[in-house]
């Protein structure tokens, strides 16, 4: 039996195996797609106190080795419930069964589709919700940006250096995301920002040839001719599978304070998934120690 089981090997996820290995509790991590989670998908990150510039795979990489060099045991498999039992909780994965003491529930957030006709289809095909993965398929060629927080305007700034042209489109006049980064990209002549828009239609038969948007001041539709599209509308949730042992909010996060403790006894939720208000890096690797630690104090307490 390990000591923590910890769904997800994102920051927070990879924080808590820290911890837990730290404390000399036997940690397993579990997740399906490998390590690393969202922040693989930022080029570059600057606001980690005490690192001034790293990549984003640069810095999953140096937690997955100081997690696994402490002896945290790393499986890519993918689970799919968790049923808690007096003494002990059992996590099933789409291949396997693992008993575990405790819990640590570290599943993050998924991207936030359009929920456009097609959408899925031309995932692969023109449609992508990760500019720094697939933004060199779009050399030369025109794209569109979908968003108005930071990944979108970063996405369009990674774009702008690829692609021939880039239309940001975002459904109000104004961006959410930070105004320097709104005002270095108004300066680059490939960039066109289509505000007060969104997205109607997906145009193309096996790919993508184009985007409908809809000016929703002025009624009219026009057709963006791009071959990408880039979604950036934020992210949500993804714990359906877990609301067993974990009340969920009305949105599907977590319901869990900045102690990490979850509506079940010896499950705690660490990261994105939890209800929050602010989800970034430093607040991920904040929430894995804190469930790391409430975890140990579990384990302790119940002498199991
Ligand atoms: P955000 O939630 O900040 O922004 C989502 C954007 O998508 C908003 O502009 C929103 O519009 C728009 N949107 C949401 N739903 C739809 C929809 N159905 N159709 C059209 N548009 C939609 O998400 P981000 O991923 O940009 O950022 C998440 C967090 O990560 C933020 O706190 C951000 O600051 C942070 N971040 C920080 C970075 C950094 O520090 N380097 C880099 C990237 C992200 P509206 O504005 O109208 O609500």
């Amino acid at each position: 039996m390990y000591d923590i089981i910890i769904v997800g090997a994102g920051t927070a996820g990879m924080s808590a195996a820290i911890y837990g290995q730290r404390a000399g509790k036997r940690t397993l991590l579990l997740d399906g797609k490998g390590f690393g989670g969202q922040i693989l998908n930022s080029p570059e990150i600057e606001n980690y106190p005490g690192i001034k510039h790293i990549s984003g795979f640069e810095f999953a990489a140096g937690l997955y080795e100081q997690a696994s060099s402490l002896g945290a045991e790393i499986v890519y498999e993918k689970v799919v419930a968790v049923a808690a039992a007096e003494k002990g909780k059992t996590v099933k994965t789409e291949t396997g069964t693992y008993e575990g003491k405790t819990v640590i529930l570290a599943t993050g957030a998924k991207n936030r589709p359009l929920g456009l006709k097609d959408e899925e289809k031309f995932v692969g095909a023109g449609v992508s919700y990760c500019a720094s993965c697939d933004g060199a398929f779009f050399r030369d060629r025109a794209v569109a940006v979908v968003g108005g927080g930071n990944t979108a305007l970063e996405d369009a700034e990674i774009l702008s250096g690829l692609a021939e042209a880039v239309y940001l489109v975002h459904r109000r006049s104004a961006f959410r995301g930070e105004e320097a980064n709104v005002k270095r990209l108004a300066q680059k002549s490939n960039v066109e920002f289509v505000l007060d828009s969104v997205p109607e239609e997906l145009i193309g038969d096996s790919t993508v040839s184009g985007l409908r948007v809809k000016n929703v001041r002025s009624g009219e539709s026009r057709i963006l001719e791009v071959q990408g599209v880039f979604v950036a509308i934020g992210q949500m949730p993804d714990n359906g599978d877990f609301a067993n042992v974990a009340k969920l909010d009305e949105k599907g996060y977590i319901r869990a304070g900045e102690d990490c403790l979850v509506s079940t006894p010896g499950i705690f939720a660490a990261g994105d998934c939890r209800t929050k208000k602010v989800r970034q890096l430093t607040t991920a690797a904040a929430d894995g120690a804190a469930a790391a630690i409430a975890a140990v104090e579990y384990i302790n307490s119940m002498e199991i």
